[in-house]
């Protein structure tokens, strides 16, 4: 497998290296050793890759193009993405630590993005409408301009993807920052940007540490949107940041979110849902089902299933196929995972994991699925993002009780609910404070439909035309059409 040593920006159709020179290091989770060297953007990068993309912006193809030639640009980046789906997965697994299946499947949505995103933006209709016989009024959706791209590194090309699909599709030129420890798949997005026939400037792609690039990347005038993924306390720097150029913001935060099961619930499916829901993507998911409240007449037989189950989730090589959890993305989070874990034997229960699995590279950044039992909703593993393959749960009694403990922290981003009772799952549904809910399923989710979350876990919508929206400025146009007659003062 040959992966990239040297990787540079990417500003108006050219690789460079950074206006500095710096480079910092990066490292695969497995090893933790250094494969290479990436372009350290700062302030000097992003001024020229901004001024790149503002120019194609004002004086170039892109946004002048019909929706259906951007479109047709966009399915041409998804045959580009698929054609190196494999090679994706490869790269994504090297630098994340995601098991490689998993990394497929992402490859995939990814391709998936651009090809939903050219059929939204052709299926975009605009408001017209008379008044009277006199005028004439319509509006117009245009694109919004720069738009920056703040990415993490959990599932970053996916995520990449599901960012520029809609800012390419509006007809914006964008700047993306994709996150420090995570910066390989990305190095593939230029050559499938000219394969596709984006145009010089259109895409541009600046590297480097969030204090410095992506900091000067919020702070730009030239920037009118920034869209952001990631921890709930970056989003608010961000948009303290923002607020000085009064730019819009798109905000995908954190989460701790509740998987709600009823005594009347499918039991063994529930059990395979709050399995998957946590551990799936190394458990560093932000939908992750991270907190399992069960109802007490089940708890008992549900604690010990949930952790039957984590004890035989296979931790392996992330290359490995039969791999269910690989590696975590890098020292410093999973020493903070760590940290967490030993927390959780102050605050609950230990039934599954707690340590280090054996027979896996001592360097690596390997845990053992977790599942910390009786956890009450005061305890940090109840309240805080831990962003690992670590779950706790928590008995309820009533309806009541369930929803209280769901709501109880400072997060919504998702949330399940497992019932035989439909009346009952709507009910919690509405009753729960979250930006989405799934009712007897498990994060199944078609790209129709509007992803975010409400309290500490964002701001905004992404997903079909909130995404458009997002990336445009809509405009009305009113014109005289009739002997419309302006009032004459002074006259
Ligand atoms: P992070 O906030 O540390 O970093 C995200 C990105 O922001 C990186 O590119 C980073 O370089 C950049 N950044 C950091 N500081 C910055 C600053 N001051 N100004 C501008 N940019 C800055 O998040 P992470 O650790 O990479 O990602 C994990 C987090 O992302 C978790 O909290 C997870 O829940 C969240 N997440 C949310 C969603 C969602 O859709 N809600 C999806 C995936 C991940």
């Amino acid at each position: 497998m040959s992966i990239p040593t040297e990787l540079l920006h990417h500003i108006d159709g050219k690789d460079v290296p950074s206006v500095s020179g710096e480079t910092f290091a990066v490292a695969d989770p497995v090893g933790n050793k250094e494969y290479g060297r990436v372009a350290a953007g700062d302030k000097a990068d992003i001024e020229l890759a901004v001024a790149a993309a503002k120019k194609a912006f004002e004086e170039g193809p892109w946004p002048r193009l019909s929706d259906r030639e951007r479109a047709n640009v966009l399915v041409r980046i998804a045959d580009a993405i698929e054609a190196r789906s494999e090679r994706l997965a490869e790269l994504e697994t090297f630098d994340t630590g995601l098991p490689v299946t998993q990394a497929k499947a992402q490859a995939h949505r990814a391709a998936e993005n651009f090809r939903y995103f050219a059929d939204v933006i052709v299926g975009q209709h605009e408001d017209a409408f008379l008044v009277g016989e006199k005028q004439v009024n319509y509006a117009v959706r245009q694109p919004a301009g720069v738009a920056g791209l703040i990415t993490p590194w959990n599932t970053p090309f996916m995520l990449e993807t599901w960012k520029l699909a809609p800012s390419l599709a509006s007809g914006c030129t964008v700047v993306l920052k994709p996150a420090e420890w995570s910066p390989l798949s990305a190095s593939l997005l230029p050559e499938i940007m000219k394969e596709a026939g984006v145009p010089d400037g259109v895409f541009n792609l600046v590297h480097g540490i969030g204090e410095y690039a992506g900091a000067a990347l919020v702070e730009h005038p030239d920037v009118p949107r920034i869209s952001f993924t990631g921890e709930s306390g970056t989003g608010q720097i961000i948009m303290r940041t923002a607020a000085n150029n009064l730019k819009e913001v798109s905000m995908e935060l954190g989460g701790k979110s509740p998987c709600v099961v009823f005594e009347d619930a499918d039991f063994d499916r529930a059990v395979d849902a709050a399995v998957f829901g946590v551990f799936s993507l190394n458990g560093e998911r932000c939908t992750a089902s991270s907190r399992v409240l069960v109802q007490r007449g089940i708890y008992d037989k549900f604690v010990a299933a949930l952790a039957e189950r984590a004890k035989n989730v296979r931790v392996g090589l992330p290359s490995d196929p039969k791999t269910e959890v690989g590696a975590l993305i890098h020292p410093e989070h999973y020493a903070r995972v760590m940290e967490y874990v030993e927390i959780g034997k102050t605050e609950g229960r230990v039934v599954a994991g707690g340590g280090k699995p054996e027979g896996l590279p001592e360097e690596g950044n390997f845990l053992s699925p977790t599942v910390f039992a009786d956890v009450p909703p005061t305890a940090r593993v109840f309240q805080e993002e831990i962003f690992g393959p670590v779950v706790c749960v928590t008995p309820f009694d009533t309806e009541e009780e369930g929803v209280e403990l769901a709501n109880a922290t400072k997060y919504g981003l998702a949330a399940y609910v497992w019932t035989a009772n439909l009346q009952r799952g709507h009910r919690v549904a509405r009753a729960i404070q979250s930006g989405m809910v799934w009712i007897n399923s498990h994060n199944v989710r078609d790209l129709r439909t509007p992803f975010g979350g409400i309290k500490a876990s964002g701001v905004g919508r992404e997903g079909g035309a909130h995404s458009i929206d997002f990336y445009s400025d809509t405009r009305a146009i009113h014109v005289a059409v009739g002997d419309l007659k302006p009032p004459r003062f002074g006259a």
